[in-house]
């Protein structure tokens, strides 16, 4: 998969802040959702890849449950983590045992959304 994060990585808008990031969100079915981020001048108009993955599953139909790995990769060899809007949407759109691949040049990490957001907040809190 990492061979597939290094192409995707191409594709990457990130003139502003130059850190490209790519994504791909693999399915119990096989399938695979493909993220990056997307820049604009204006920040928040932009997109991480992570929440352009997992939302481009979600808009062809795909669930939470059907969600088997996220991968993940930057073009640096420093750690890389999801930023907390994008944990905000792992907390909501995938199971907490959903692993999260990331890799850091040749090393790799894998954590549960779980251990990635602890203390979240969730639309069960509103209740
Ligand atoms: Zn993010």
């Amino acid at each position: 998969m990492k061979e597939k994060l290094d192409l995707l990585l191409e594709r990457s808008q990130s003139k502003y802040f130059n850190y490209p990031v790519s994504a791909i969100l693999e399915c119990f079915d096989g399938k695979l959702f493909y993220g990056v981020n997307v820049e604009t001048a204006s920040p928040q108009a932009g997109i991480c890849a992570e929440r352009n993955a997992i939302f481009s599953a979600i808009s062809c139909g795909y669930q939470k449950k059907d969600f088997k790995r996220l991968y993940l990769k930057a073009k640096t060899n420093k750690e890389l983590y999801p930023c907390f809007i994008c944990r905000q949407a792992l907390v909501e759109f995938c199971e907490e045992n959903m692993e999260i691949v990331i890799y850091f040049g040749d090393r790799e990490k894998i954590v549960t959304v779980k251990e990635l957001t602890p203390f979240s907040f969730s639309g069960d809190d509103l209740k």
